[in-house]
Protein backbone atom coordinates (compact mmCIF):
# COMPACT_ATOMS: atom_id res chain seq x y z
CA UNK A 1 0.00 0.00 0.00
CA UNK A 2 1.31 3.43 -0.56
CA UNK A 3 1.19 6.39 1.72
CA UNK A 4 -1.98 7.94 0.57
CA UNK A 5 -4.08 4.34 0.59
CA UNK A 6 -6.92 4.79 2.72
CA UNK A 7 -8.49 1.39 2.25
CA UNK A 8 -7.21 -1.56 1.51
CA UNK A 9 -8.87 -4.72 1.67
CA UNK A 10 -6.69 -8.49 1.37
CA UNK A 11 -8.18 -11.78 0.87
CA UNK A 12 -11.42 -10.93 1.86
CA UNK A 13 -13.79 -13.97 2.03
CA UNK A 14 -17.40 -13.76 3.43
CA UNK A 15 -19.66 -16.38 3.45
CA UNK A 16 -23.78 -17.12 4.21
CA UNK A 17 -23.76 -19.98 5.77
CA UNK A 18 -22.86 -22.66 2.93
CA UNK A 19 -22.94 -19.70 0.30
CA UNK A 20 -19.27 -18.13 -0.78
CA UNK A 21 -20.76 -14.48 -1.65
CA UNK A 22 -17.29 -13.23 -1.60
CA UNK A 23 -14.24 -15.58 -2.62
CA UNK A 24 -10.87 -13.68 -1.84
CA UNK A 25 -10.90 -10.58 -3.23
CA UNK A 26 -8.10 -7.84 -2.99
CA UNK A 27 -8.88 -4.36 -3.88
CA UNK A 28 -7.66 -0.59 -2.72
CA UNK A 29 -8.96 2.97 -2.51
CA UNK A 30 -6.65 5.56 -2.24
CA UNK A 31 -7.19 9.59 -0.93
CA UNK A 32 -9.81 11.47 -3.42
CA UNK A 33 -10.35 8.13 -5.38
CA UNK A 34 -13.38 7.33 -6.94
CA UNK A 35 -13.33 4.25 -7.27
CA UNK A 36 -15.95 1.74 -9.34
CA UNK A 37 -16.76 -2.00 -8.34
CA UNK A 38 -19.11 -2.95 -10.92
CA UNK A 39 -20.43 -6.58 -12.10
CA UNK A 40 -23.52 -8.81 -12.23
CA UNK A 41 -26.35 -9.28 -10.08
CA UNK A 42 -25.22 -11.71 -7.42
CA UNK A 43 -21.60 -11.27 -8.06
CA UNK A 44 -21.20 -10.00 -4.13
CA UNK A 45 -20.83 -5.93 -4.78
CA UNK A 46 -22.95 -5.63 -2.13
CA UNK A 47 -21.98 -8.08 0.73
CA UNK A 48 -18.49 -6.65 0.07
CA UNK A 49 -19.85 -3.00 0.90
CA UNK A 50 -21.85 -4.31 4.15
CA UNK A 51 -18.36 -6.19 5.29
CA UNK A 52 -16.36 -2.65 4.65
CA UNK A 53 -19.23 -1.61 6.93
CA UNK A 54 -19.17 -4.65 9.52
CA UNK A 55 -22.45 -5.16 9.14
CA UNK A 56 -21.50 -8.86 8.07
CA UNK A 57 -18.64 -10.44 9.57
CA UNK A 58 -15.46 -11.60 7.19
CA UNK A 59 -14.44 -15.33 6.82
CA UNK A 60 -10.98 -14.53 6.58
CA UNK A 61 -8.80 -11.65 4.92
CA UNK A 62 -8.58 -8.34 6.49
CA UNK A 63 -10.06 -4.85 6.01
CA UNK A 64 -7.45 -1.93 6.89
CA UNK A 65 -8.89 1.56 6.55
CA UNK A 66 -6.22 4.42 7.58
CA UNK A 67 -3.94 1.26 7.82
CA UNK A 68 -5.55 -0.06 10.82
CA UNK A 69 -7.61 -2.82 10.96
CA UNK A 70 -11.85 -2.15 10.90
CA UNK A 71 -11.98 -5.77 13.05
CA UNK A 72 -12.46 -3.72 16.39
CA UNK A 73 -14.77 -0.75 15.64
CA UNK A 74 -18.08 -1.30 16.60
CA UNK A 75 -20.95 -0.90 14.43
CA UNK A 76 -21.94 2.38 15.80
CA UNK A 77 -18.71 3.91 15.70
CA UNK A 78 -18.02 3.08 12.07
CA UNK A 79 -19.66 6.78 10.89
CA UNK A 80 -17.42 8.12 13.69
CA UNK A 81 -13.93 6.89 12.24
CA UNK A 82 -15.45 8.37 8.96
CA UNK A 83 -16.69 4.92 7.12
CA UNK A 84 -19.74 5.85 5.91
CA UNK A 85 -22.74 4.30 3.52
CA UNK A 86 -25.87 5.57 1.05
CA UNK A 87 -27.18 1.56 1.18
CA UNK A 88 -29.19 0.53 -1.58
CA UNK A 89 -32.86 1.64 -0.99
CA UNK A 90 -31.59 5.05 0.52
CA UNK A 91 -32.45 4.42 4.31
CA UNK A 92 -34.37 7.49 4.04
CA UNK A 93 -36.67 7.94 7.31
CA UNK A 94 -39.70 8.40 5.70
CA UNK A 95 -41.99 10.57 9.07
CA UNK A 96 -39.36 12.70 9.16
CA UNK A 97 -38.33 15.97 7.38
CA UNK A 98 -35.83 16.59 4.57
CA UNK A 99 -34.00 18.45 7.41
CA UNK A 100 -34.58 16.47 9.81
CA UNK A 101 -32.94 13.47 8.00
CA UNK A 102 -30.08 15.38 6.68
CA UNK A 103 -29.22 16.01 10.38
CA UNK A 104 -29.61 12.35 11.30
CA UNK A 105 -26.06 12.63 9.67
CA UNK A 106 -24.36 14.47 11.81
CA UNK A 107 -26.37 13.14 15.18
CA UNK A 108 -23.51 12.42 16.70
CA UNK A 109 -21.44 15.75 16.76
CA UNK A 110 -21.43 18.37 18.67
CA UNK A 111 -20.06 21.24 16.79
CA UNK A 112 -22.82 23.43 16.50
CA UNK A 113 -21.46 25.99 14.07
CA UNK A 114 -19.66 23.75 11.79
CA UNK A 115 -23.23 21.47 11.05
CA UNK A 116 -24.90 24.69 10.40
CA UNK A 117 -21.80 25.08 7.50
CA UNK A 118 -22.35 21.70 6.67
CA UNK A 119 -25.86 22.06 5.84
CA UNK A 120 -25.74 25.19 3.68
CA UNK A 121 -22.93 23.11 1.80
CA UNK A 122 -25.63 20.31 1.63
CA UNK A 123 -28.29 22.83 0.44
CA UNK A 124 -25.86 24.39 -2.01
CA UNK A 125 -25.35 21.01 -3.73
CA UNK A 126 -28.90 20.31 -3.56
CA UNK A 127 -30.77 22.83 -4.51
CA UNK A 128 -33.53 20.92 -4.74
CA UNK A 129 -33.23 19.16 -1.64
CA UNK A 130 -33.07 22.71 0.33
CA UNK A 131 -36.37 23.89 -1.84
CA UNK A 132 -38.34 20.88 0.32
CA UNK A 133 -36.24 21.13 4.09
CA UNK A 134 -39.90 20.89 5.36
CA UNK A 135 -41.19 18.33 3.44
CA UNK A 136 -41.83 15.02 4.48
CA UNK A 137 -39.18 12.76 3.29
CA UNK A 138 -41.22 9.60 2.68
CA UNK A 139 -43.34 12.42 -0.12
CA UNK A 140 -40.28 12.90 -2.49
CA UNK A 141 -39.61 11.22 -5.13
CA UNK A 142 -36.73 8.10 -6.08
CA UNK A 143 -33.97 10.83 -6.95
CA UNK A 144 -34.97 13.39 -4.65
CA UNK A 145 -35.01 10.52 -2.02
CA UNK A 146 -30.88 9.50 -3.59
CA UNK A 147 -29.97 13.56 -2.79
CA UNK A 148 -31.49 13.33 0.86
CA UNK A 149 -29.30 10.22 1.63
CA UNK A 150 -26.24 11.10 -0.07
CA UNK A 151 -26.75 14.57 2.17
CA UNK A 152 -27.08 13.07 5.30
CA UNK A 153 -23.93 10.94 4.49
CA UNK A 154 -22.24 14.34 3.62
CA UNK A 155 -23.32 15.56 7.14
CA UNK A 156 -21.27 12.65 8.75
CA UNK A 157 -17.59 14.28 7.25
CA UNK A 158 -17.40 11.16 5.40
CA UNK A 159 -13.55 9.82 4.67
CA UNK A 160 -14.82 7.30 2.01
CA UNK A 161 -18.13 6.86 1.16
CA UNK A 162 -19.63 3.72 -0.12
CA UNK A 163 -22.06 4.32 -2.55
CA UNK A 164 -24.59 1.33 -3.30
CA UNK A 165 -26.72 1.43 -6.52
CA UNK A 166 -27.28 4.82 -6.45
CA UNK A 167 -29.00 5.05 -9.70
CA UNK A 168 -31.87 1.93 -8.83
CA UNK A 169 -34.98 2.20 -9.98
CA UNK A 170 -34.76 5.90 -11.18
CA UNK A 171 -35.52 7.16 -14.25
CA UNK A 172 -32.56 7.56 -17.27
CA UNK A 173 -32.69 11.63 -16.99
CA UNK A 174 -32.33 11.38 -12.25
CA UNK A 175 -29.58 9.36 -12.99
CA UNK A 176 -27.98 11.54 -15.04
CA UNK A 177 -28.52 14.57 -12.51
CA UNK A 178 -27.30 11.45 -9.64
CA UNK A 179 -24.26 11.20 -11.31
CA UNK A 180 -23.32 14.98 -11.90
CA UNK A 181 -23.60 15.33 -7.94
CA UNK A 182 -21.54 12.55 -7.47
CA UNK A 183 -19.00 14.01 -9.94
CA UNK A 184 -19.06 17.13 -8.00
CA UNK A 185 -18.79 15.73 -4.38
CA UNK A 186 -15.94 14.02 -5.76
CA UNK A 187 -14.64 17.87 -6.90
CA UNK A 188 -14.74 18.39 -3.21
CA UNK A 189 -12.49 16.04 -2.48
CA UNK A 190 -14.71 13.41 -1.30
CA UNK A 191 -13.20 9.50 -1.20
CA UNK A 192 -15.90 7.00 -2.79
CA UNK A 193 -16.64 3.71 -3.65
CA UNK A 194 -19.41 3.01 -5.91
CA UNK A 195 -21.39 0.16 -6.20
CA UNK A 196 -23.32 0.36 -9.85
CA UNK A 197 -25.33 -1.68 -11.84
CA UNK A 198 -24.89 0.76 -14.74
CA UNK A 199 -21.34 -0.45 -15.46
CA UNK A 200 -20.89 2.43 -18.69
CA UNK A 201 -21.85 5.37 -16.27
CA UNK A 202 -19.77 4.33 -13.29
CA UNK A 203 -16.96 3.74 -15.55
CA UNK A 204 -17.12 6.87 -17.17
CA UNK A 205 -17.67 8.86 -13.49
CA UNK A 206 -14.56 6.69 -11.72
CA UNK A 207 -11.40 6.96 -12.09
CA UNK A 208 -10.49 3.12 -11.32
CA UNK A 209 -12.75 0.40 -11.13
CA UNK A 210 -12.90 -3.28 -10.37
CA UNK A 211 -15.06 -6.17 -11.75
CA UNK A 212 -16.63 -8.56 -9.44
CA UNK A 213 -17.84 -12.13 -10.99
CA UNK A 214 -19.33 -14.94 -8.86
CA UNK A 215 -17.02 -13.35 -5.63
CA UNK A 216 -13.85 -12.71 -7.56
CA UNK A 217 -12.34 -10.17 -8.82
CA UNK A 218 -11.79 -10.49 -12.61
CA UNK A 219 -10.78 -7.09 -13.74
CA UNK A 220 -9.07 -4.34 -12.37
CA UNK A 221 -7.93 -1.21 -14.24
CA UNK A 222 -8.24 2.44 -14.49
CA UNK A 223 -11.41 2.86 -15.36
CA UNK A 224 -10.59 4.34 -18.94
CA UNK A 225 -9.23 1.16 -19.35
CA UNK A 226 -11.87 -0.97 -18.75
CA UNK A 227 -14.10 0.93 -20.31
CA UNK A 228 -11.98 0.26 -23.70
CA UNK A 229 -11.43 -3.88 -22.51
CA UNK A 230 -12.59 -5.82 -25.14
CA UNK A 231 -13.82 -8.79 -22.36
CA UNK A 232 -15.28 -6.33 -20.27
CA UNK A 233 -17.49 -4.51 -22.65
CA UNK A 234 -19.01 -7.58 -24.29
CA UNK A 235 -19.82 -8.52 -20.73
CA UNK A 236 -20.67 -5.51 -18.61
CA UNK A 237 -20.92 -3.03 -21.37
CA UNK A 238 -23.48 -3.75 -23.94
CA UNK A 239 -21.25 -2.98 -26.67
P1 LIG B 1 -26.97 -7.21 -6.58
O1 LIG B 1 -26.50 -6.20 -7.53
O2 LIG B 1 -28.05 -8.08 -7.10
O3 LIG B 1 -27.24 -6.69 -5.19
P2 LIG B 1 -24.43 -8.08 -5.63
O4 LIG B 1 -23.27 -8.16 -6.54
O5 LIG B 1 -24.51 -6.91 -4.75
O6 LIG B 1 -25.75 -8.23 -6.45
P3 LIG B 1 -24.71 -9.63 -3.26
O7 LIG B 1 -25.98 -8.99 -2.88
O8 LIG B 1 -23.50 -9.28 -2.52
O9 LIG B 1 -24.43 -9.42 -4.80
O10 LIG B 1 -24.92 -11.21 -3.21
C1 LIG B 1 -23.86 -12.14 -3.41
C2 LIG B 1 -24.38 -13.56 -3.15
O11 LIG B 1 -24.66 -13.72 -1.76
C3 LIG B 1 -25.66 -13.89 -3.88
O12 LIG B 1 -25.58 -15.23 -4.31
C4 LIG B 1 -26.73 -13.71 -2.83
O13 LIG B 1 -27.84 -14.56 -3.06
C5 LIG B 1 -26.01 -14.13 -1.57
N1 LIG B 1 -26.53 -13.42 -0.37
C6 LIG B 1 -26.58 -12.09 -0.18
N2 LIG B 1 -27.10 -11.80 1.03
C7 LIG B 1 -27.39 -12.98 1.62
C8 LIG B 1 -27.94 -13.37 2.89
N3 LIG B 1 -28.27 -12.46 3.81
N4 LIG B 1 -28.11 -14.68 3.12
C9 LIG B 1 -27.74 -15.61 2.22
N5 LIG B 1 -27.22 -15.33 1.02
C10 LIG B 1 -27.03 -14.04 0.72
Amino acid sequence: ASANTLLQVKDLKVAYGGIHAVKGINLEVKEGELVALIGANGAGKTTTLKTLMGMVKPAAGEILFKNQSTAKIEAHDYVRHGLVMVPEGRGIFGRLTVEENLLMGAYWRDDKAQMANDLERVYQLFPRVKERYKQLAGTLSGGEQQMVAMGRALMSRPKLLLLDEPSMGLAPIIVQKIFEIIRMVAAEGVTMLLVEQNAKLALQTANRGYVMESGKVTFSDDAAALLANEKVQQAYLGE
